[in-house]
């Protein structure tokens, strides 16, 4: 029995004709950060030019958020640069499909009211909690297209948005949990820095 050609990682994901030719760029995912790892406590610096490298890296991203199956959301943190970058890739939401999104700088200009809702980090495996954040925000950001861009973000789109950017600024969601909430998980997140994985 021939055996069966092992597919990159990413295949399934990204192979929507069943054919083995959708390479976008020759690059594989990249290696994402746990908690533990010292760079996700750091701030990231603005992104003075956006160049080829920038754009391959939000390319990456994107790659690496796909593979991940489940994860809607990225900060360049997450993989190790210090450049202000967030992906977010959300899907269908309440019947809406939603492009992803690449935003270079993001900045919060405004936020509006307080809504709690379970969050998880890719960063933070297995470890999820209810999170308040404002209800509603409007960022603004660079586009892939090199150009200025405002949202106008609720609901979901809201929440991943300000769970990136506190990424940039190395906070994570578990720091905006309660005190109690988050004795209760020291255990687990203890364990997670013990076994903090090879990056
Ligand atoms: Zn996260």
């Amino acid at each position: 029995m021939p055996k069966r050609k092992r597919k990159p990682r990413n295949a399934d994901a990204s192979d929507v004709n069943g054919e083995d030719n959708v390479v976008l760029y020759e690059t594989a995912p990249l290696q994402l950060r746990y908690y533990g790892d010292p760079v996700l406590r750091k701030r990231a610096k603005p992104v003075a030019k956006i160049t080829d490298a920038e754009l391959q890296l939000a390319e990456q991203m994107l790659m690496t958020l796909e593979a991940t199956g489940n994860g809607i959301g990225l900060a360049a943190t997450q993989v190790g640069v210090l450049k202000r970058l967030i992906i977010v890739n959300i899907g269908e939401v309440d019947d809406e499909v939603y492009e992803p999104l690449v935003l270079f700088n993001p900045e919060i200009l405004s936020s509006e009211g307080e809504i709690v809702a379970e969050e998880g980090c890719l960063s933070i495996p297995d470890v999820t909690a209810d999170v308040k954040r404002p209800e509603q925000i409007v960022v603004e950001g660079i586009n892939v297209e090199r150009q200025s861009i405002r949202i106008e973000a609720d609901g979901l789109l809201a929440r991943v948005l300000l769970h990136e950017i506190d990424h940039l600024n190395g906070v994570l969601f578990i720091d905006r949990i309660s005190g109690l909430k988050r004795r209760l998980l020291s255990d687990e997140l203890l364990r997670l820095q013990q076994a903090q994985r090879p990056s």
